[in-house]
């Protein structure tokens, strides 16, 4: 097969770098090696920043979000007895939208199959080869057990943390930088309206936890457990005993009311950056260049805004063989990157118990001054409502 782009990953960055591409006149291929399903069912994130939604609507994928999305105007902080409300709207001009990765995902899935885009789903085995030269192809196994090959102009490697882009970076000139935490997040997916208007941010002695939705009738939370928890040790009661007395189930009349839990599994945290975002003609976006703790709702949102950058830059070296753009990408997407990399560990170390009582103290001293100085909600309120594309 012969095509512009050869994508790997049909995740939301290489779904949108497909569709952000065709608006572009750009021809794509995307290989993935998940069956259409899998991919469509898999519950991750929830927060789209402003800059994600203007995008989306700017290149008609707003619909469903101004159909099912809600708009939030902030989120709640809060430490036992004491709740505040962080108004990103007053305070940076921004609001925030819930909606799911998942919905995200089938809305990508449904204008790409509306314009007859290809994806190739069921791939294994795929490779990366010629990178360093103006015609890299991408091999792999179809689902029927047939070798195939995609010559194309570049390669956009958008398979996340375990494909195989990330590590066909050459080692010379790379480098990476991680941090992992002791701890993990238990979450589930409750079928239950939720009991609060926006998400609830909670420190407690016990560990942290959160109070989020994906829609009127569905509920999402979760409960720091440390790493290594077994999900057979957290039964759906004992689940819900943790929450209600980290949210402060009964506070000032609040009640946190449970229901049926529809899914629940473990998400171990961590913080990694590879650097640069490109080698010759492979571009990296997405979970394969980078991830974050989910506590500043960042991933989806750093895949988002790498493609947007990513897109433009391809189409320029494609249709016009100008490698400005291309050449900027790394460095450009980067910025931003690491921005989100201080605020996701900003915000995970401000709210995650350590177990050390000075820790504790210190996280209560920043949770005051956040909610209580214009100038430190409103740093939390801008990074959290997020930077504009190209920051
Ligand atoms: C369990 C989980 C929960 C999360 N929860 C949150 C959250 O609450 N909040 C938040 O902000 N973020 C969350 N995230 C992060 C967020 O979902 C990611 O940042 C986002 O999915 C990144 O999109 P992506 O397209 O770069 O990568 P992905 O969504 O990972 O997509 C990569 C795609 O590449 C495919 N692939 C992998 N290997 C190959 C291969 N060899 N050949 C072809 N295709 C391949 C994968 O199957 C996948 O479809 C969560 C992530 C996970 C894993």
């Amino acid at each position: 097969m012969r095509t512009d782009i050869a994508i790997i990953g049909a995740g939301p960055a290489g779904l949108l770098l497909s569709h952000l591409l065709a608006a572009e006149g750009i021809e794509s291929i995307v290989v993935e090696s998940r069956a259409r399903e899998y991919v469509a069912a898999r519950i991750r994130a929830g927060i789209l920043e402003d800059s994600s939604v203007r995008l989306l609507r700017s290149v008609g994928l707003g619909g469903g979000i101004d159909a099912r999305g809600f708009e939030h105007r902030g989120i709640y902080l809060q430490w036992p007895w004491e709740r505040h409300h962080i108004d990103f709207v007053s305070l940076a001009g921004r609001s925030v939208w819930v909606y799911g990765q998942t919905q995200l995902q089938a809305d990508l899935v449904a204008a790409g199959e509306a314009a007859g885009r290809q994806v190739i789903y069921e791939a294994s085995g795929t490779a990366l080869h010629d990178l360093d030269s103006d015609h890299p192809s991408v091999t792999f196994t179809d689902a029927a057990g047939l070798p195939q090959r995609i010559e194309a102009a570049a390669v956009a490697g958008c398979d996340g943390k375990f494909g195989p882009s990330r590590a066909a970076m050459p080692d010379e000139g790379r480098e990476t930088w991680e941090r992992d935490y002791p701890y993990s997040w238990l979450g589930i997916l409750a079928d239950v309206a939720p009991s609060t208007d926006e998400l609830i941010y909670a420190w407690h002695p016990d560990g942290f936890a959160l109070h989020s939705m994906r829609s009127a009738t569905v509920s999402r939370l979760y409960l720091q457990v440390p790493s290594g928890t077994d999900i057979a040790d957290w039964p759906d009661d004992r689940i819900w005993d943790a929450l209600a007395t980290r949210l402060g189930h009964g506070q000032d009349g609040w009640q946190l009311t449970p229901g049926p839990i529809a899914e629940k599994s473990v998400l171990p945290f961590r913080s990694f950056v590879q650097s640069p975002m490109r080698h010759g003609r492979l571009f990296l976006a997405g979970d394969s260049a980078h991830t974050v703790p989910p506590t500043g709702a960042k991933g989806l949102n750093l895949a988002i805004a790498d493609v947007a950058l990513l897109a433009p830059a391809l189409a320029r070296l494609v249709r016009d063989k100008d490698s400005a753009l291309a050449d900027a990408y790394s460095a450009t997407a980067l910025r931003r990157v690491w921005r989100s990399e201080y605020f996701s560990w900003w915000m995970t170390s401000m709210l995650h118990i350590s177990g050390d009582p000075f820790d504790a103290q210190l996280q209560l001293a920043q949770l005051r001054w956040v909610t209580a100085s214009t100038a430190g909600a409103a740093g939390l309120a801008e990074n959290y409502a997020g930077l504009p594309i190209g920051f």
